[in-house]
């Protein structure tokens, strides 16, 4: 054994490195290793948008223009399940930045600030008296297990794997498209709902698009997984054929575990923080590591209580927002109602984006506008 490290850090994606920067911005001199199976940089099936939120938790971290030489994507159309267009410029401009590029830098920047990077493949996992043991030789104070959808550290702590009903999954590849491209574009499909495909322009005239849905619903097309989705994406953006096709599982918040247990903390994909309505999880991987981080150091004697408290206080609220909205959005016709109303209001779509990307939650006023919309277009589709 090298000693005891203040904090191992399973993974070196976002809510890793995080949690690594964190750690180190806080308590400079820290021990910490951060740990990943794979060189950076790496890739990693993603849409690639970082949203605004992301941004300002890169500033958090101390990273205020990490992706700075990227061009802002300020406009933004989404397309609801039977057809209704909103397009409008977002109160605040989204980033695409290829995974391959932005996880690299993050792990170089926490490399500069003095955490040990280790390629490693985490297997095992003890507590042992007040610290934890990795694969048998490596002793940390505290845990970070951010090794994404198929963490094998939650499986270790006991904690249940994300559940079918609760994984989407997506295919992403990169197409060739107009250099001043500067829209996303998410159109929803009411084929196999919840579904959208999506084109986001990084800005030097290629594009990352793709195509999701929720795993019950592919296991259910009863024809291979690559075929649907494969064939789905080629179907619905025909002018932009893509390259490097790669998929990847999505687990969704509304099938979130504990935050983690004994002096281990989930982050990330690992804690099952994505976005349910958008497939979001770049700013929740940065919030959650961050917040990981910060109990690894400031509350060094029992963190994983420090942590469940400030991700309650952060996300609490967003998230049982989101679980209701997943439930209701079970049904095309209120997505088609929230984009319709937004279509109108840009304090709705300003709202849509908030709750969609960031931590944000619906007022009353707004929830009914909604409801009234969807009643309307629910009594007017009936003969
Ligand atoms: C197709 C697709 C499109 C998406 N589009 C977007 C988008 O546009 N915007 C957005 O915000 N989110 C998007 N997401 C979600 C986003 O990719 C994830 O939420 C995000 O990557 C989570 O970061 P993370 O650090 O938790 O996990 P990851 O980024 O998955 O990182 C986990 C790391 O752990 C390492 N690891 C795994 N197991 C071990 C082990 N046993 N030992 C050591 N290391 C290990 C891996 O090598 C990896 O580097 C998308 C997801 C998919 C699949």
């Amino acid at each position: 054994m090298d000693g005891v490290w203040d904090l191992v850090v399973v993974g070196g994606g976002p809510a890793g490195a995080a949690a690594a920067l964190r750690a180190a911005q806080l308590r400079p001199g820290a021990r910490v290793l951060l740990l990943d199976k794979a060189d950076f940089p790496r890739d990693k099936a993603c849409g690639d948008g970082i949203a605004a939120h992301g941004r300002d938790e890169l500033a958090l971290l101390g990273l205020p223009d990490l992706i700075d030489d990227y061009r802002p994507t300020p406009h933004l159309s989404v397309v609801s399940p039977s057809g209704v267009r909103v397009s409008a410029t977002a109160a605040r401009p989204n980033h695409v930045v290829p995974r391959r590029v932005f996880d690299a830098r993050l792990v170089a920047a926490a490399c500069a600030r003095g955490v040990e990077v280790r390629r490693h493949r985490v297997r095992d996992l003890r507590a042992n008296g007040g610290d934890v043991v990795v694969d048998g030789t490596l002793r940390a104070r505290a845990v970070v297990a951010a090794d994404g959808a198929h963490s094998a550290v939650r499986r270790l702590i006991g904690l249940p794997a994300a559940a079918a009903r609760h994984t989407a999954i997506a295919v992403r590849g990169y197409a060739d498209v107009p250099p001043d491209d500067d829209a996303q574009l998410i159109a929803m499909q009411k084929e196999g709902w919840p579904a959208y495909a999506w084109s986001f322009p990084i800005g030097d005239g290629t594009a990352n698009v793709g195509f999701g849905m929720l795993l019950p619903r592919l296991h259910a097309a009863g024809r291979p997984g690559r075929d649907v989705l494969h064939g789905r994406l080629a179907e619905l953006l025909p002018d932009r054929p893509a390259r490097d096709l790669r998929a990847h599982h999505l687990p969704l918040s509304t099938g979130r575990p504990a935050p983690g247990a004994g002096r281990v903390m989930l982050a990330g994909d690992a804690a099952s923080l994505i976005n349910p309505l958008t497939g979001e999880g770049i700013y929740y991987a940065l919030l959650s590591g961050r917040l990981a981080g910060e109990a690894a150091v400031r509350a060094a004697a029992d963190p994983l209580p420090a942590y469940r408290r400030s991700l309650r206080g952060a996300l609490g609220r967003h998230l049982r927002t989101t679980d209701v909205l997943a439930r209701l959005a079970q049904s095309p016709g209120f997505i088609d109602a929230a984009i319709g109303t937004a279509a109108h209001r840009k304090e709705v779509f300003d709202l849509l984006v908030e709750v969609g990307l960031g931590a944000g939650t619906v007022p009353p006023p707004i929830a009914l506008a909604v409801a009234r919309r969807w009643l309307r277009d629910s009594l007017t589709r009936r003969p």
